[in-house]
This record gives C-alpha cells, structure tokens and sequence, in this order.
C-alpha cells in the first residue's frame, strides 16, 4: 500500500468556473500548484474564455507505475476531488505526466455517479468526444502569434529561421507548422542533447525519427552542439518548449534571436527578462503565447454541452481568431501604456478579472 498526496486549487472563479490541468510529477507542492492555478485565471482572462483557473496534482513519478497502478492512483484522485469538479464547476485538463488516457479514467470515474458527462475534463481521446485539433493547439497558437508579430519586425516566412527548445507536444508541432508556412528550423534540442544545421532541419522528418525511438543527434545532417552553442544559434524567433526557468541571467545574452515566443510555462526568468530587453528581444509571454490549448479545451467543453463535434479547419480557424484577437490587444496595450508585452498581458488579464469580480459584487466599485 501506498499513500499518494494530491492537490486540486481553484484560484478565482469570477468569470466561470475553473479549468486548469493536472500534472503527475514526484515533487509537485502545494504552493507550485497555486501559481500554476493563479496563472490559469490571468490566461483565461486575457483571452477571453469564460473560465476562471485552477490546477491539480499528485505528487507521483508516473514512469515508476504500471497503467494498473497509474489508472488506481487517477480513479482515486478523481473520486477525492469529485464533490468540486464538474461541467459548471471545475473542468480539469491533461498537464505534465498525464494525459488523454487519465482524462478518460477520470471521465469514466465522473461518470459512475453523474452519469455519461464528458463535459468533465478536456483533453480526452478522440474516441471519447475528444476535439480535433487538440494535439496540435499549443503550437498552431504559437504559430498563429508569429504571423501576427513577424510584419512589426519586417520578417516573413522565408527570412525566418527558428530554434525550438524542447521537441515535445508543444515543439514538436511548433516546428513543424512554422516549416509549413516556410520558415526553416536551425536549431533543436531536447532533454538528450542540442542539434544544429545552416541549411535547415526536417522537422516532419525529426519528428517521425524520434517518434520510432531514434535520438536527436543520430538524425541525419545535424551538427550536435552544447548546450551553450545551442543558445548561440543565429536565428530570428527562439521558441522555448521545455521546462520552466530555462532562460535565465547566465543564458540571456547568448540568444541570437529577434522575437522569442514562450511556449513552455515561466521559461524566462524575472532577471533574464530584462537583459533580453535590453537586447531588443520581442519576448511573446508565455500567458498569451501558450494558450492554445486551453483555448482548445474551451472548445471541446462546448461541442461536449452540446454532443456535437466541429471539423478540425472550424477548431483552427476560431483558434486563429481567439489568437489573433489576444495579440493585438495586447501588443496595443504595450504601445499605449509603453510596457512590454508580458507587463502589457497581466495588466489586461488581470483587469478583466477584477471587472468581473466587480460586476458580481464580489469586490466594492
Ligand atoms: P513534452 O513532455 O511533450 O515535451 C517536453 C520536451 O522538452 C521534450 O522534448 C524533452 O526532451 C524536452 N526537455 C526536457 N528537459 C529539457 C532540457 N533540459 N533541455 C532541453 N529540452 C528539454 O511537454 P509539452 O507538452 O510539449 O510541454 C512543454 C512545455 O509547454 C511545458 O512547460 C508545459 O507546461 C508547457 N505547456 C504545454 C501545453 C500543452 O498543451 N502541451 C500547454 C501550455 C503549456
């Protein structure tokens, strides 16, 4: 017998219930929960789904389970926190360490009491009223914001070369969909290593390379690099996929880079941050920039109220819409009131909760 800690933290529920992930990771707290809810209600905020945010965890290494013992541990979690979750109350989501299979256990979980209520969770498999499009949203969103910010830099497509930290979910697809659109990847790495090339990666290609369980540095016509040549990388947008804290005052100044879009979550230190500012680095924050997969949870919570699914293209266009939307109230916002980008968010975010909160009564006029 094992005991397993979990938490579930609701942070504001002013603009609608909260939605916000759950993450398995051995030395997740209390308090890093919290942030991570606290940053949900900014996120849901600023672009503007009716949510307010949240976060879960369990305090696990889901790699040392078996699915039996993974599914145990999610059933369990699910039933504890049950009296608080639901389709108008708290709509829970895959994070680090779970994923499509934990949100159908923990619908299923939902289910034995509620009855079929796939509205539940997000981020389920297909095969479950799953949304198309969900796989991929993070980095399309990110995309999205590129052709928004690329023309304030006079940079197109074609003169764009692209370094992805992280070649997961989130830099995976980021990489590929930018190379679709015609920019070339010159740099990657991942938790193995950093690979280079001038003439650009095949990210399609690196993707299925990995995919069948070969390494980033076996790929065929990279140059491996350290990781201090890594940060080095000329380059025109530097996306950052991995973990939190990854650019900081001992890396900043190394980027070769003219816009950084942050996919992962607090990639960028407080302190880095304004080195990068100092270099002229247009920093896309990761509250706006990796929204878009919550904005796709959105989505697949209403064609679940609704039991009617949307075709991929209508999923990515009203992704697009929802992106576009964000970056120029914001980029407008930083003009305006001459802050940055990141300043510009919170403040956008942050102000439509307390008009919410206002309009409620929650707080005094
Ligand atoms: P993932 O586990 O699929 O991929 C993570 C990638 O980072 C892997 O390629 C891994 O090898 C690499 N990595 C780990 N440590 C590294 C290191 N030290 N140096 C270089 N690379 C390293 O995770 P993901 O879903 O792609 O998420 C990536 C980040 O994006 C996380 O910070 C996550 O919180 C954030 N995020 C993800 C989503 C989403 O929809 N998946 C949404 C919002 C934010």
């Amino acid at each position: 017998v094992r005991i397993f800690t979990g938490y579930r933290i609701q942070h504001n529920l002013s603009r609608g219930p909260a939605k916000g992930g759950i993450r398995y990771h051995p030395d997740i707290d209390i308090d890093e929960v919290r942030a991570l809810a606290m940053w949900m209600t900014w996120k849901c905020a600023l672009i503007g789904i009716p949510y307010g945010g949240a976060k879960g965890g369990v305090a696990v290494d889901p790699r040392l389970l078996s699915r039996n013992e993974l599914e145990r541990v999610t059933r369990r979690y699910a039933s504890e926190i049950m009296p608080i979750i639901g389709p108008e109350k708290d709509i829970p989501a895959p994070d680090v360490g779970t994923d499509a299979q934990t949100m159908a256990w923990m619908m299923d979980e939902y289910g034995k009491l509620h009855g079929h209520t796939p509205a539940c969770v997000t981020g389920k498999p297909i095969s479950l009223e799953g949304s198309y499009g969900r796989e991929a949203a993070t980095g399309r969103g990110l995309v999205y914001l590129y052709r928004e910010a690329a023309p304030k830099l006079n940079l197109g497509p074609t003169d764009t070369r692209v370094v992805v930290q992280g070649f997961g979910n989130v830099g995976s697809w980021a990489a590929r969909i930018m190379q679709d659109l015609g920019c070339t990847v010159v740099g990657v790495a991942d938790v193995n290593g950093a690979v280079h090339s001038e003439e650009g990666i095949d990210a399609e290609a690196l993707h299925r390379h990995i995919g069948e369980g070969g390494a980033l540095e076996e790929f065929e016509g990279v140059d491996e690099v350290s990781t201090e040549e890594f940060f080095g990388i000329e380059c025109e947008v530097f996306i950052p996929a991995a973990l939190g804290g990854m650019i900081h005052r001992g890396n900043a100044d190394e980027l070769r880079c003219r816009m950084l879009i942050e996919g992962a979550n607090s990639p960028t230190t407080p302190s880095a941050d304004d080195v990068l500012e100092d270099n002229g680095i247009m920093v896309i924050p990761d509250v706006m920039a990796n929204a878009g997969g919550v904005i796709v949870s959105y989505f697949e919570w209403v064609q679940n109220l609704q039991h009617f699914r949307w075709e991929e293209r209508e999923v990515n266009d009203r992704l697009g819409t929802i992106m576009r939307r964000a970056f120029r109230s914001v980029y407008k916002r930083a003009e305006d009131d001459d802050v940055s980008l990141r300043l510009a968010a919170y403040e956008l975010g942050i102000e439509r909760v307390a008009e919410a909160a206002r309009a409620r009564g929650y707080i005094s006029a």
